[in-house]
């Protein structure tokens, strides 16, 4: 027997409890990976993504460096355990795709010519997925290029737009995104007003895209005030201990 499963009921509340308009749970952090020149973590509903960057450093191999420019390279990988059912840790092709698609949609916030023939890498590693990863790997990736100091014009935020049972949902969650009709991840640069990321599986009229569009970009603004958040935290606790050490010293 098939059961058929209602993702929004009576009251108009999603199956977690959320209303449609309502992003999940979001908690950052920055600054955790010792060995790395930059790192965050970040928990966007059951999604558990952790990213390091390097660099920018000395282009290896060289003939991959650019005479104007740094290189961006980027890897997302989804760890064997973090899918229901375990995922081959060998790179799929989904895993490509969105290793090319975050790069890109991070490579304009970056002054990659002030770093002429050197490489900046981006790994991204998820540890729990829960559907709109490329959207928090993005959001966290961003963190981690400014933790590591690299100088960017912005951050860069994402955030996805489904469509269940004939009504947008913003922030999918993995069931969601599942079952559902459609889903538009988005990258917004917020300084520039710009998209750097629009994807969509699944079909949208014109109407409901500009209104996911904007509820895309309203829920973008909401988590680039929580990314600013996290990253004062940690300097304000770095000045802190500086100038604890210095008083010490004294
Ligand atoms: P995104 O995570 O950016 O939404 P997709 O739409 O491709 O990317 O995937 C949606 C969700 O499907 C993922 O977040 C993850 O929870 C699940 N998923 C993706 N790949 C696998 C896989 N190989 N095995 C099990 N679940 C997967």
């Amino acid at each position: 027997m098939v059961t058929v499963q209602k993702l929004i009921n009576e009251e108009g509340l999603r199956v977690d409890g959320r209303r449609l308009d309502e992003l999940r749970p979001i908690r950052m952090e920055v600054g955790l990976l010792a060995n790395a020149d930059g790192s965050a973590y970040i928990e966007h509903g059951k999604n558990k993504i952790i990213v390091a960057v390097y660099g920018p450093k000395e282009a290896q191999p060289k003939h991959v460096s650019l005479h104007d420019r740094a290189v961006v390279r980027c890897r997302y990988h989804m760890a064997p355990f973090s899918t229901d059912e375990r995922k081959s840790p060998a790179p799929s092709r989904r895993e490509i795709e969105i290793s090319k698609v975050v790069r890109e949609a991070l490579e304009p916030v970056i002054f990659t010519e002030y770093f002429p023939r050197s490489m900046i890498d981006i790994f991204i590693e998820v540890l729990q997925s829960d559907g709109g990863s490329r959207c928090a790997a993005i959001t966290a990736s961003s963190l981690a290029l400014a933790d590591a100091g690299i100088p960017l014009r912005d951050l860069v935020v994402g955030c996805a737009v489904g469509k269940v049972e004939g009504k947008l949902v913003l922030d999918p969650s993995d069931i969601e995104d599942k079952l559902g009709e459609a889903d538009m991840p988005i990258a917004f640069i917020p300084v520039l007003g710009k998209i750097s990321l629009l994807q969509m599986d699944g079909m949208f009229t014109e109407e409901e895209f500009i209104k996911a569009l904007n509820m895309a970009k309203e829920a973008c603004m909401k988590i680039y005030a929580l990314q600013k958040q996290t990253l004062k935290e940690k300097y304000l606790q770095v000045e802190k201990e500086v100038r604890e050490s210095l008083t010490l010293k004294e």
